[in-house]
């Protein structure tokens, strides 16, 4: 994914930074599109993965909607031309300025997390004499076998409404004049991997969607959310996940009603592979039983490794050594959880070596710090 070309260019370029292969985001985004249109489903793209300028805006070039998890990302969504009708906004706790950017905008969809929200949302647009569309967020209570950190649709977790909140919450709408339902909505967890965890959601929606039509509530929406892994460990080999199982796993499983459309949030899926983290190798120190190799990218650039012990397969791009030795490759932070690998084998590195830390498109720039006072990473690109 990183051609010779692009190397030489490298050398040129202050480190560490941001590169983003926008061919192979394109070539994703026309295989999500190829996937997802014979069952005419609707493709949200999650902001929150990666809301640098000209990724939003070649995705809002392929015509996918927004998925919006704060005010400023419905900014960001519509400058980068987005259309409003097209934007769902989750989050667990939507301020009131947020609520009233949603409201003014006319946003397609809030997905509402808890009674208290939805009379918030309900006295807002009241005061803007408006009708709010919102989706209920259920958590549906399957295990998304992910990292505990990534899991958002356990009873245990934050998110969602649970099921034996249900009659009240219906119970209540009727009274929030100002709110109109028209989904219901699940997330249950990021990088999932094991299809199955999808085929459990499907059939949990089934069930769910059935108590609704028992107590005559027929949503024109569901909207399944995000969550699709990609592979970290080996990214050449699956550059773009495999969504044409993704999308008819749903059409085999999830029971639609007439005219119900569905809905996705994809994030991770759509962007990780696209991003590399290029960082040039500062010291080779001894260590105890391996070298540490440190790099000028730390934490403030990838905080995944630290954040929830993500992996990152990891390249020499310059070695030319033909042996290999074992490595701790940390980051320059003054954290002992600024480390990207442990005991890694890679070709025997020297100062100055660029290295390559890939599957970093996603949850990589944008939780980007300035701790320690550092200089915000930027970033480059190829087309
Ligand atoms: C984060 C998030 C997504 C995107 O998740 P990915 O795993 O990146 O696909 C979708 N929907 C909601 C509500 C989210 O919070």
């Amino acid at each position: 994914m990183i051609s010779p070309k692009d190397i030489q260019r490298f050398k040129e370029i202050k480190t560490p930074f941001y590169f983003y292969n926008l061919a192979l985001l394109e070539e994703t985004l026309q295989v999500v599109k190829k996937a997802s249109n014979p069952y005419n489903y609707h493709v949200h793209y999650a902001l929150k993965a990666n809301s640098n300028n000209k990724i939003l805006t070649l995705i809002q070039s392929y015509g996918f909607g927004a998925d919006c998890v704060s005010g400023n990302e419905i900014k960001k969504a519509i400058e980068c031309n987005f259309p409003a009708s097209s934007i769902a906004f989750a989050g667990v706790g939507k301020s009131d300025e947020e609520i009233n950017i949603a409201l003014d905008n006319e946003i397609f969809c809030f997905n509402c997390e808890s009674i208290p929200e939805m009379e918030v949302i309900n006295e807002l647009a009241k005061a803007k004499n408006k009708i709010a569309t919102i989706a209920l967020r259920i958590n549906p209570n399957v295990n998304a076998k992910t990292h505990h950190y990534i899991t958002t649709g356990l009873e245990e977790n934050k998110f969602g409404i649970n099921p034996w909140e249900f009659e009240t919450v219906i119970e209540t709408l009727k009274k929030l004049t100002h709110l109109k339902l028209i989904g219901l909505h699940f997330h249950i967890g990021s990088q999932i991997t094991d299809l199955n965890v999808f085929k459990g959601l499907c059939l949990r929606v089934n069930e769910i969607q059935e108590w609704f039509y028992n107590h005559q509530i027929i949503v024109e929406h569901i909207n399944v959310g995000g969550g699709l892994g990609v592979n970290y460990e080996n990214p050449e080999q699956s550059p773009i996940p495999d969504f044409e199982a993704f999308f008819g796993l749903f059409h085999q499983f999830l029971q639609l009603r007439p005219q119900q459309h569905l809905h996705f949030e994809l994030g991770r899926s759509i962007v990780a592979q696209c991003g590399n983290l290029i960082t040039k190798v500062l010291y080779v120190k001894k260590g105890l039983n391996t070298s540490f190799m440190i790099l000028d990218a730390g934490m403030t650039e990838l905080i995944r490794p630290a954040l929830y012990q993500a992996s990152h397969s990891i390249k020499n791009l310059t070695s030319t050594s033909k042996t290999t030795e074992r490595y701790d490759v940390v980051g320059p932070i003054c954290e002992s959880s600024d480390c990207f690998a442990k005991a890694l084998l890679l070709p025997t590195t020297v100062r100055g070596d660029i290295i390559a830390i890939q599957t970093a498109g996603a949850y990589g720039e944008v939780m980007a710090s300035r701790y320690n006072l550092r200089d915000l990473v930027t970033a480059h690109y190829s087309f």
